[in-house]
């Protein structure tokens, strides 16, 4: 034991001690990751001895030590509270003097041994594990200190740029950064020391079999029921959503989002990008239906609500799901629909005309909504599309508005290549950064080349290096003069708090859009 170091003995007697204390340590961590919660009071008493010894006080109350006790599927919390001056210390019976003290000297409580993965989501034994590790460790420090000032969700939004950048910076896992600078998480993959077990009743993986064209999702609101008939799955290597149309408008397609089951959601890593696109997005277009914010370069909302599934529905009457993998889960509809930018600059069918069409459609778009304090946060080629009816000319709508900041403490997603410097700096927007993140995507939807940005770092220095050299604005002015002197413009003002001039600069992209299909107009009051 510990203190057995201080006292006066012979060499082997201090050997032995030694010996005892190895024993003892590996005897309390190998019970630690067994879970076993007895092992759990051994390595208690142990930090209460450490504490003891210790000459630092870095604890008001060094009497008592919570251990937090999970393994691949449950987790909960052990209190311990005594006077280690009480211990019996016995050199020869290391174990038999820690449980006399553990009998006689302590007070013990233990936490409900929850299932907490499936409250948080699947352990994932990489970075995005050690993560959960400190969420379970925060599920059960609520369980004795109650619920914090702050929601799981707002230290989740919080956090999530940071651990994007973190992941990027130790490059970890598979954290290749794709060709349009998006972070792919590592979905499935499970540890080499644990194979987590999966629960029959509830089939993680199996959404999106259930999901495929043809299918009628049935979407209940309060106070309507809506079906909705999938006619095209697009999965974009991140993330999966539908191109539908209403049962009784079946001439209309919408895009229809489908969010993570309830009980998987709260807060799984994994699910976050789908919590963003469903459920915050939905609330971000909520609020802008309220405040009337609307323009043809935004996306409208057409429905939200939960899916109906097939077959009964064993919920309970008390509220709540049943284990059907669609029960509950939350959608979301929108309009209008179209091709992303990404989508064409594959194709090859991104050229000057749109560069500056797509300028000035979403600046409108960021100028409707700025009124209203709104800004976007992740404007990339993803985020934009360009929509095509047959009456009207070719224009582009700003899509992906779950990571908009909607007041001061929401933060804007992060992207090596598209973020804002202030963003990426900050973790926060200033005026100018959505439209900053636009000029890089008209850079890089123009043949812009990025060079392999894989730390904050390395971004932050090529955005030093591309502005100073005007590298951007040489690119951009291949295209045309307007945007070479918008990116000029959106320089000046980086990092600055004054306001961007909006009116300004939509009237000069007006200027240069070429009319060159027998007097279309594009629209002139955005
Ligand atoms: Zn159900």
């Amino acid at each position: 034991m510990p203190n057995a170091v201080h006292a006066t003995m012979s060499d082997a007697v201090e050997a032995t001690a030694y010996l005892a204390i190895e024993d003892f340590l590996h005897a309390s961590i190998k019970g630690l990751w067994e879970a076993f919660w007895r092992e759990a009071l051994f390595y208690a008493l142990r930090m209460l001895l450490a504490r003891s010894l210790s000459r630092l006080s870095f604890f008001p109350d060094s009497s008592t030590v919570f251990v937090l006790l999970v393994d691949s599927q449950y987790g909960g919390v052990v209190k311990v509270e005594g006077d280690v001056n009480k211990l019996n210390f016995d050199v020869n019976n290391v174990y038999e003097c820690a449980a006399e003290w553990v009998k006689n000297h302590s007070r013990i409580s233990v936490s409900p041994i929850d299932r907490i993965w499936n409250k948080l989501g699947n352990a994932n034994w990489g970075d995005i594990g050690a993560l959960q590790v400190l969420f379970a460790t925060f599920h059960c420090i609520m369980q004795y200190a109650g619920m914090p000032k702050h929601s799981v969700e707002d230290l989740a939004a919080d956090h999530s740029s940071r651990l994007q950048t973190r992941r990027v910076e130790r490059q970890l896992g598979d954290t290749g950064v794709n060709g349009n600078g998006l972070f792919r998480y590592q979905q499935h993959s499970v540890s080499p020391e644990i194979v987590e077990v999966q629960d029959d009743s509830v089939k993680v993986d199996s959404k999106e079999s259930m999901i495929s064209e043809g299918t009628i999702l049935w979407l209940e609101d309060s106070d309507w029921k809506k079906g909705y008939q999938i006619k095209e799955v697009i999965d974009t290597g991140e993330l999966t959503y539908y191109i539908a149309s209403n049962v009784e408008d079946p001439g209309k397609n919408l895009f229809l989002y489908v969010g993570s089951h309830p009980s998987q959601l709260e807060p799984a890593w994994e699910d976050m990008n789908l919590w963003y696109q469903v459920q915050r997005q939905t609330k971000v277009l909520t609020i802008m239906k309220q405040k009337g914010l609307s323009s043809k370069y935004l996306p409208q909302l057409s429905a939200s609500g939960r899916i109906i599934h097939p077959g009964h529905c064993h919920r309970p009457s008390s509220g709540g799901n049943c284990d059907h993998p669609l029960c509950g889960t939350p959608i979301l509809v929108t309009s209008p629909v179209g091709e992303t930018v990404a989508e064409m600059v594959r194709t090859g069918q991104f050229g000057s005309d749109e560069a500056i069409r797509c300028c000035h459609d979403c600046l409108s778009a960021l100028s409707t909504v700025a009124s209203a304090g709104i800004r976007h946060g992740d404007i990339r080629p993803e985020n934009v599309i360009c929509v095509k009816s047959g009456t009207t000319h070719p224009y582009f709508v700003l899509i992906g508005w779950g990571h908009a900041i909607l007041e001061d403490r929401d933060r804007p997603a992060m992207n090596l290549h598209f973020s804002s410097t202030y963003a990426l700096q900050e973790g926060k927007l200033c005026s100018a950064s959505d439209a900053e993140s636009l000029v890089y995507m008209l850079y890089y939807s123009c043949g812009g080349v990025f060079p392999d940005l894989d730390s904050v770092e390395g971004a932050l220095q090529w955005r030093e290096t591309s502005w100073s050299r005007r590298l951007i604005q040489q690119k951009l002015g291949d295209i045309s003069t307007v945007l070479k002197a918008f990116a000029d413009y959106v320089d000046s003002l980086c990092g600055t708090p004054y306001p961007l001039d909006y009116e300004i600069w939509l009237r000069r992209l007006r200027r240069n859009i070429h009319e060159d299909d027998h007097g279309k107009e594009i629209d002139a009051t955005g």
